[in-house]
């Protein structure tokens, strides 16, 4: 066991940190309060190598590792939280399960202007009555000749107002053996998305309502029983989002240890009072752990075993760790950490809001439950019933 970086990754790791420094230092708060999808950023990443760094070379990416990837993350984060948001899109969103399934015509069509930082892809999954019971999705997809017609709404899609391709859930006939996904372009006849929506992150997200929506039959990405093979896709989003949520708590815990060690009050540096000096021992505690886990949940799907159980594991414990630390770190700056002037409040709202997207941190430990009794629990109570 070792718990170095490769000399590889340190030289990466060095090179995305340049990159940052040179072209992400400047303007960061501005790019934080600004709900766009920051494109300008995107291209200047692609020229960099740092979208699609898992997506095979063939298909334009970089052939890289999902470690790669994170570190690619923590980097730029370290710098510019909200570039880190491009990072996430341009390598674990939805561009890589549509990576891994898509035909070659399919590709050749979208990710080009994906991987080049010209156009933006969202996800729609969640609808009004399927949250965290995402197989109840009721969008529906009806073959009609070489078309397919889609009739449906979801909620809270990321990048939504800015999306050029949407990536939707559908169903095609009963059950979670009927639940598939096709791509949808924006100007498609029938597809209309609402007045955007704000989050308490300042993220945006519009409606999609899909009515009597015709699509070519080409666009189906996965047909009748993909869901399981989308899902674990879903892992690799869970691992982008957990280097965020962990690499935001260390942005503020950053911002507020260098604030209390020239802040005085009392005379002294706040840094000297113990009641603050345990708060970031805690607080170190807390991003070193999740760290780990991050790390070898990573290191495993790169080598081959990637696991459910790990990536939950590491996605709750980064989910808390980067709130929970924010949120101090908040604290420990006083009114300076709770205003808008610094990214640490909105570090600290950012890294809320994955503890509910993305599998919320109940979800996950449904899912690690069920490792630690080896057995399977039915969240629709219908062992209850059978049992009455
Ligand atoms: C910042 C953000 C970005 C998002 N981006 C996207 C996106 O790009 N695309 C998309 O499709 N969706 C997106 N979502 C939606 C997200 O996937 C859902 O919010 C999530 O699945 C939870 O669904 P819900 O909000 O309907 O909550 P509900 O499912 O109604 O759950 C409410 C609460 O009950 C808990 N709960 C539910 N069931 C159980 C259970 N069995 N055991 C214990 N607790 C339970 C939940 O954990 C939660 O705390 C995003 C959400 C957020 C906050």
């Amino acid at each position: 066991m070792n718990f170095d970086f490769t000399d590889e990754q340190k030289l990466f790791a060095e090179s995305v940190r340049g990159f940052a420094q040179a072209h992400l230092a400047e303007g960061t708060l501005a790019r934080a309060h600004n709900p766009r999808f920051p494109f300008g950023v995107a291209q200047q990443m692609s020229a960099q190598g740092l979208m699609g760094i898992t997506i095979p070379a063939a298909d334009g990416g970089q052939g890289g590792t999902l470690m790669d990837a994170v570190i690619a993350i923590e980097q730029i984060a370290a710098v510019c939280p909200r570039s880190a948001d491009v990072v996430q899109f341009g390598n674990f969103g939805p561009i890589r399960t549509f990576a891994e399934y898509a035909t070659p015509a399919q590709k050749a069509a979208w990710l080009p202007d994906l991987l080049a930082g010209r156009a933006v892809m969202s996800l729609g999954m969640s609808e009004p009555d399927a949250g965290s019971a995402a197989t109840d999705l009721a969008t529906s997809a009806k073959p009609d000749g070489a078309h397919y017609v889609i009739n449906g709404t979801k909620l809270f899609s990321t990048f939504s107002p800015d999306a050029k391709v949407f990536l939707i859930y559908v169903r095609y006939g009963p059950g979670v053996g009927g639940i598939g996904s096709v791509i949808v372009e924006r100007d498609t006849p029938g597809f209309r998305l609402g007045t955007p929506s704000s989050f308490m992150s300042g993220e945006e997200w519009c409606e999609l309502h899909f009515e009597n929506c015709r699509i070519p039959a080409e666009n189906v990405l996965l047909g009748p029983g993909g869901f399981k093979r989308q899902i674990s896709g879903f892992n690799v989003e869970r691992i982008g989002n957990a280097a965020r949520a962990l690499a935001f708590g260390r942005y503020a815990f950053k911002a507020a240890r260098d604030y209390v060690s020239t802040r005085k009050q009392f005379g002294r540096a706040l840094c000297e009072f113990q009641g603050l000096q345990w708060k970031f021992a805690d607080m170190a505690i807390r991003l070193e752990a999740a760290q780990l886990l991050l790390y070898r949940a990573a290191a495993n799907a790169d080598r081959g075993l990637p696991s459910a159980y790990e990536t939950s594991v590491a996605k709750a414990a980064c989910n808390l760790a980067g709130f929970e630390v924010a949120h101090e770190a908040v604290q420990a700056m006083g009114a300076t950490g709770f205003s808008r002037e610094t990214l640490v409040e909105w570090c600290m709202r950012r890294t809320r809001g994955w503890m509910i997207a993305g599998g919320s941190v109940e979800i996950l430990k449904n899912r690690i439950a069920e490792h630690v009794f080896d057995r399977r629990f039915d969240q629709r109570g219908r062992q209850a019933a059978a049992a009455e």
